[in-house]
């Protein structure tokens, strides 16, 4: 899906956006049957992704390579900016909080001292794997988490069909 369009709105925009729209729908939103599946379906499978990457021992691999170079990830500057209003609104009601404030450096405004503070993500950032972290996994761990990862992005996906077209039939625009 197509993101980050050109004048697309500055990220703490986006935020304030997200949040009001939090603020104004989220009650219908989560009443809606089918949206209030989805989301729950989604979160399993963020859970499930996440779980495997914690056993795997790919986030501790992550944190030791940031921590070797005083901070430089792969959770570069302007990551921030492929997320759009609904990806930061479905945040909101995974439960994670937005931040209005940096903790990485020089990173993705996103990344903070635990890791990343959201919850649900765009593709680039659960599909990158860096050589050093490909090796350490090796294939066949690597080919599973891929598994994993694309049923979380599937899932992501049929939750954001399905609020956009929510959205449209009340005449509300959203930004991706
Ligand atoms: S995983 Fe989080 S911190 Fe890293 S680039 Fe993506 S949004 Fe930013």
């Amino acid at each position: 899906m197509l993101r980050n369009q050109p004048l697309a709105p500055a990220r703490a925009q986006r935020t304030a956006a997200a949040r009001r729209l939090w603020q104004e729908h989220g009650a219908a939103l989560v009443a809606e049957g089918e949206i209030a599946r989805l989301l729950a379906e989604y979160h399993q499978a963020i859970l499930r992704s996440q779980g495997l990457m914690r056993s795997d021992q790919a986030f501790a691999a992550c944190a030791d390579c940031a921590g070797e170079g005083g901070g430089a990830s792969c959770c570069f500057a302007g990551a921030e900016e492929w997320y759009g209003e609904l990806l930061l609104l479905i945040n909101l009601m995974l439960g994670a909080e937005l931040p209005d404030e940096a903790e990485g450096g020089q990173d993705c405004f996103f990344n903070g001292a635990e890791g990343c503070r959201l919850t649900a993500h765009f593709a680039i950032c659960l599909n990158f794997f860096c050589p050093a972290l490909s090796e350490r996994l090796g294939p066949e761990r690597l080919a599973r988490l891929r598994r994993v990862i694309g049923r979380e992005l599937n899932a992501g996906q049929a939750l954001e069909e399905v609020m956009l077209r929510w959205f449209r039939e009340r005449g509300v625009a959203v930004s991706l």
